[in-house]
């Protein structure tokens, strides 16, 4: 199909400086956990995205020295670091696209655990994260070494390929934004005191920056308009905005949102697509100058507004370009329904932060390009005589039912309940998790567009009828209960007392059961379940308890960005937070809670006790068809696999990823290592 013309202005070719974008979608710097660890693998997912349409195709950080840098993120120290990085920008131009490098200086928030340099500061401060390393306060000497490395980084940048060179100020995690932060920077000389005092580093990194390589490589400054803090930070209505005043013409691009991490990153379970605009709306008035910004868009018609009403030139994305790396394609080339949405729920943050290579619940194959040789768009065809059955309708069955259909497959889904979707068709239903329906809506709108897939709903499917089928190969994908006995982290035997007092999990709640008042939930999960529970039945105006034997509510969710907005949310809400305890039994009208350093005991009352523990696989067919093995030779099936949370319940991405794999390996567990790896390239003795 051809593209709607209406969509043609975010065609249209962008100068920025010395170079010109081919069209308004701009892939912004993002973290994805591969960084220089993995740094084929970072290199070949950057490729795909300028593949899939992407004008401008952005690293991560990019530190450039020892002394204000991370463990992970990639890395510019010098010209032996030159290589990987041409390799990545390589790619990205094979696609006609221009590769962006966001050159950093982490100051403070670098611990350089790495080469064990003293971080560096404005002013004198501790270190984040309650690791007992201070950061001293710089002299003059300081300050031009830190000019001098990024001006040598943005000439190995050149050398390596790059087409635009960041200078970074965002987040809070860069130095020249501790520098103009009245609360980081104390000083009294002239890098301190009045704005323009406190900007005049970040001035002399831009000028410096073009001056090594604008002649060539287009400058680019990533700043944070406004920090959520009020007075104590940056704001749009104020020092943000004279920030932008006093530069405005200075560098040739502006890469603008808000800061900190969470805040530029959140969630959609606290907000919608466009948070962003309020806050960076004012730039382009006060600038010629290109200016992307963020925002989760996905919506064509909402990226045609943004820059009609000229609020932005450039569609920023990281996660929408995640989770689909060829959405430009797809609005390009007229196919608007095959977008893959971002659901906007931070499991690729995740992965980052626990510095594993990324990962997407949308996005089966993200990290995974090179490693498996997995192309988000392209299935290879079908390589055996097998005809599927696919038993369950939920994540895992869908996306496995997708997949083997778009390998050409003959695919029978069947689907015990009427609706589909299985938990994310009742997960969306919880307060504020609406977005997460588009992991079932993309998978059934590309499912009906397979005629080799039929599926089967109301058909729940016992042993006797899976022999009937005639498929050859059936995966099981029957999902995840969970339990009603408290057994989980902290529990390994049944709680005493279940018989005394109503119990529920999830699974009631889920299914519309409002418990009787007061209630306890006791959290031994630590992910979004015991939150978003609270949420509900405080909402409903239900007196709510929420234990954990974590120190935080839904401690996992530090890794999605979530934790502090959820934990304000249920206090605000009136539940009472009770961290640091856990349930030890169960009574008539209440619950004995003991503290976990202490074992001190002390008894709550309650009219009913939710527990989110643990879930259990229904795979009770499995079990029935593995026993009957001559039956299954009879029947002609030659293997059974499980895959989702009928294997080993988890998240919905892993549910995704499970189906995936299934349908491009119709399961293989060999000896050998399953992917490619990097080799350890080992450097003279
Ligand atoms: P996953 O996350 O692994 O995809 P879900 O729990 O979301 O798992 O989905 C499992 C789906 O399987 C649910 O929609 C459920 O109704 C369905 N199901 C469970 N048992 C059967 C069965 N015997 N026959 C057909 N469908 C089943
Ligand atoms: Fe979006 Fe979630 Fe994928 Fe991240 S993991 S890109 S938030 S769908």
């Amino acid at each position: 199909m051809p593209r709607d013309p209406r969509y043609d202005v975010l065609f249209e070719p962008v100068r920025i400086g010395p170079v010109t974008a081919r069209n308004r979608f701009y892939q912004v710097p993002h973290c994805n956990g591969m960084g220089r660890a993995f740094p084929t693998p970072m290199a070949v997912m950057r490729g795909i995205k300028a593949e899939g349409g992407w004008a401008v195709v952005c690293t991560e950080q990019c530190d450039v020295h020892p002394s204000g840098s991370t463990l992970k993120e990639i890395r510019l120290w010098d010209e032996q670091d030159i290589p990987y990085l041409s390799r990545t920008t390589d790619l990205i131009h094979k696609h006609g696209s221009l590769a962006g490098v966001e050159l950093t200086f982490m100051g403070y928030r670098g611990m350089n655990l790495e080469s064990r340099e003293i971080p560096m500061a404005p002013t004198a401060r501790p270190v984040p994260y309650a690791v007992p390393i201070t950061a001293r306060t710089m002299d003059k000497t300081d300050i031009r070494n830190v000019r001098r490395w990024l001006r040598q980084g943005a000439l190995n940048a050149r050398k390596a390929g790059f087409d635009l060179v960041y200078v970074y100020a965002g987040h809070d995690l860069a130095l020249p934004m501790h520098f103009l932060s009245r609360r980081h920077n104390r000083r009294t000389d002239e890098y301190g005191g009045s704005l323009e005092n406190r900007c005049r580093l970040l001035r002399e990194l831009i000028e410096e920056t073009k001056d090594a390589v604008g002649d060539t490589c287009a400058v680019a400054v990533r700043i944070a308009v406004d920090e959520l803090l009020g007075p104590d930070g940056l704001t749009s209505a104020g020092e943000g905005r004279e920030v932008i005043e006093m530069l405005a013409e200075l560098p040739d691009l502006w890469d603008v949102n808000v800061s900190e991490w969470e805040h530029d990153s959140a969630t959609s379970r606290f907000t919608e697509e466009g948070y962003q605009e309020p806050y960076i709306d004012f730039v382009k008035r006060l600038t010629t100058k290109p200016v992307v910004g963020v925002g989760r868009y996905t919506s064509p018609d909402h990226m045609v507004s943004l820059v009609r009403k000229g609020v932005l030139d450039f569609i920023g994305a990281a996660r929408p370009s995640i989770a689909d790396p060829f959405l430009p394609k797809k609005i390009e080339e007229g196919r608007l329904d095959d977008i893959r949405e971002c659901i906007g729920c931070n499991i690729c943050v995740s992965s980052d932060k626990l510095g594993a290579p990324m990962r997407c619940t949308q996005n089966p194959t993200t990290g995974e390009e090179w490693r498996r040789g997995w192309h988000p768009e392209r299935l290879p065809a079908r390589d055996t005589d097998d005809t599927v059955l696919v038993v369950g309708a939920g994540p895992a069955g869908l996306e496995a039912a997708r997949a083997l259909g778009e390998r050409g497959y003959t695919v029978t889904l069947a689907e015990a309940t009427r609706e589909l979707g299985g938990r994310v068709a009742r997960e969306c239903k919880l307060p504020d998790l609406a977005a997460w329906a588009r992991v079932r809506d993309w998978r059934l709108t590309q499912l009906h567009k397979l005629p080799k897939v039929e599926i089967f709903r109301e058909s729940r499917l016992d042993a006797a009828a899976v022999l009937e089928t005639g498929a050859s190969l059936v995966a099981i994908a029957t999902g995840a209960t969970w339990r009603k006995d408290g057994v989980g982290r902290s529990h390994h035997r049944p709680l005493p007392g279940l018989d005394k007092i109503r119990v529920h999990t999830p699974d009631d709640i889920l299914a519309g059961v409002l418990p009787e008042g007061p209630v306890v939930i006791f959290d031994d999960e630590h992910y979004y379940m015991g939150s978003v529970i609270a949420e509900k039945l405080a909402r409903a105006g239900l007196a709510v308890a929420l234990v954990t034997p974590e120190s935080l509510v839904s401690a996992f969710t530090i890794n999605t960005l979530e934790q502090a907005a959820i934990q304000r949310v249920l206090l605000e809400l009136g539940v009472a937070v009770m961290t640091g305890k856990t349930l030890v039994a169960l009574e008539t009208g209440g619950a004995e809670l003991a503290c976990v350093f202490t074992g001190r005991r002390e008894r709550i009352a309650a009219g009913s006790v939710v527990l989110v523990t643990m879930q259990s696989p229904d795979d009770a067919l499995y079990h029935d068809l593995a026993a009957r093995p001559d039956d299954l030779q009879r029947a002609g099936i030659r293997k059974i696999v499980r895959i989702g949370d009928c294997l080993a319940p988890g998240t919905i991405a892993a549910a995704v990823y499970s189906g995936h794999r299934f349908a491009r390996e119709l399961d293989v567990m060999a000896d050998a290592v399953p992917f490619r790896r990097e080799n350890v390239a080992l450097a003279e003795l």
